[in-house]
């Protein structure tokens, strides 16, 4: 679509951040996405570096009928943008911390990381997720499931406020005062309903954690992932943990206890005294012999060193499920898939306990969805662009329907993939909650200006 010069040279003149042009060469690294497999190359894309550079992007965008998408850190959906306005938040960060009332107010393209550092000095932390790097806003407006969930619950749960520019250009704030309908959505609904440019988030107290993970090497697997499996089943709400199944490429870069191996790793996150943190996790240690230990005592700025989730750029593809339940049938079914030796194009297969706090919601209520699941379940795929499109969603579907008797029927939307893939979110809210979402969608945008969903 052509733009008129005089709309372009307005948008250029009301924006602070570099405004580019689809075709531009400079947009990939503009972006600087952590996934590199979507070629975005929206017809405008906004570097917005304020909120009213995000506000010049949505009007602008209103008054030439072009659809506007937002990314922040490109954790989120492989989906391209190819038209319309793409909102870009990296250049839009930062932390604005009141101790004593332990919140942090948090710009909308800010990552967990800073905030953590932010919080660590005054003996606070945010309940982020597993990756420090991940987008704390595209987070949270997902729900949110970090390795400290079935402490403090979903992280969304702890959002105290929003700022949002509509999908009307306007700046409105959001809160359990103010336009309530809206906080409750974007506690949880993802998206559709305008661009977050501020976030008022509550800290808790932590000063230390017992955490880090364990690793069982190939012979040892079946009986650690056994045992993990029934212990996980019942533990008091002071834990979190992981079992996940990760292969290391046999490359000189990888550390020679990892190199060309197939890991169980199991994660573990414990709050409260350390002493009681090893002796509930002396299960898991006696399960089999232990190829590499690294639970301990660690300062809660120190989080993301518990699922070690990978922090550089490159082509990424998952897929993520929440499961009611497991059991000696699902280690059977989940180990004869991806175990060692079967050969299964995926690096890693983290589940995750939740469950606990997670199954509570706030006052006033919320959109989340999935409270109800036990665990949760994703899919990271070897890292070759050419398994993509076919091999790795064809063998995840095989995998999915074998694991259906353990499978949730509601999915959290953080892991339900990209936004142009049929269906993405038709399992990450009950019905009820999917038409109230929709009903504020159409309330907060309109004119439908952020594409949400299949239709994207
Ligand atoms: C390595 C890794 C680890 C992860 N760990 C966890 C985890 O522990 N728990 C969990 O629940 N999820 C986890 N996720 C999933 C993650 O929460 C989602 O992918 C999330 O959408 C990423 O948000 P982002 O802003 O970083 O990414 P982006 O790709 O930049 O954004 C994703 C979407 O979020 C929306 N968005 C982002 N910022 C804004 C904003 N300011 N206003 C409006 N919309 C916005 C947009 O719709 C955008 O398309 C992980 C993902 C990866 C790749």
């Amino acid at each position: 679509m052509a733009l008129a010069s005089a709309a372009v040279e307005a948008l250029t003149a009301a924006v602070t951040g570099p405004v580019l042009f689809q075709g531009d060469p400079r947009i990939p690294a503009e972006i600087g996405a952590f996934n590199t497999y979507p070629a975005h190359d929206p017809e405008v894309l906004v570097a917005a570096e304020s909120e009213s550079d995000v506000v010049a992007a949505v009007r602008f965008a209103l008054e030439n009928g072009l659809p506007v998408r937002v990314v922040s850190t490109g954790h989120g959906s492989p989906t391209p943008v190819v038209d319309g306005v793409l909102v870009s938040l990296r250049r839009f960060h930062g932390v604005t911390l009141d101790p004593d009332a332990r919140i942090a107010t948090i710009r909308g393209g800010t990552r967990w990381a800073e905030v953590i550092e932010a919080a660590a000095p005054h003996g606070l932390a945010p309940v982020a997720g597993s990756s420090a790097t991940v987008g704390s806003i595209g987070y949270t407006l997902g729900g949110g499931l970090g390795p400290l969930a079935r402490t403090f619950g979903f992280s969304s749960d702890w959002a105290r406020g929003f700022r949002v520019v509509t999908g009307e250009g306007q700046v409105v704030v959001a809160n359990g005062f103010e336009n309530p309908d809206l906080f409750w959505a974007l506690r949880g609904g993802k998206g559709g309903f305008g661009v977050v440019t501020e976030m008022a988030f509550e800290l808790v107290p932590l000063t230390a954690l017992y955490a880090g993970s364990v690793m069982f090497d190939a012979p040892h697997i079946e009986a650690a992932y056994r045992r993990w499996a029934e212990w996980s089943r019942d533990l008091p709400e002071t834990i979190t943990t992981a079992a996940a199944l990760v292969s290391f490429p046999p490359l000189d870069m990888v550390p020679e206890p990892l190199r060309g191996r197939t890991l169980l790793a199991v994660r573990y996150a414990f709050v409260g005294d350390p002493a009681e943190g090893e002796r509930l996790f002396e299960p898991i240690r006696s399960a089999a012999p232990v190829h590499l230990d690294g639970v301990r005592v660690m300062g809660p700025d120190e989080i993301a060193q518990i699922h070690n989730d990978p922090a550089d750029p490159g082509p990424s593809w998952d897929r993520g499920l929440m499961l009611d339940s497991v059991d000696d049938a699902f280690v059977d079914t989940l180990l004869g898939a991806l175990g060692p030796g079967a050969g299964a194009p995926f690096v890693a297969c983290e589940v995750r306990r939740v469950g606990g706090a997670t199954t509570r919601d706030v006052l006033g209520g919320s959109a989340v969805g999935g409270r109800g699941a036990g665990y949760t379940l994703v899919l990271v795929g070897v890292p070759d662009p050419a398994l993509f499109e076919s091999v790795l969603p064809a063998v995840a579907d095989g995998l999915t329907a074998a694991l259906a008797p353990w499978v949730s029927a509601v999915t959290t939307p953080n892991w339900a993939g990209g936004f142009g893939v049929p269906g993405t979110f038709d399992a990450s809210w009950p019905a009820e909650t999917r038409d109230r979402l929709a009903t504020l969608r159409a309330a907060y945008d309109p004119s439908g200006l952020f594409p949400f969903g299949p239709a994207a």
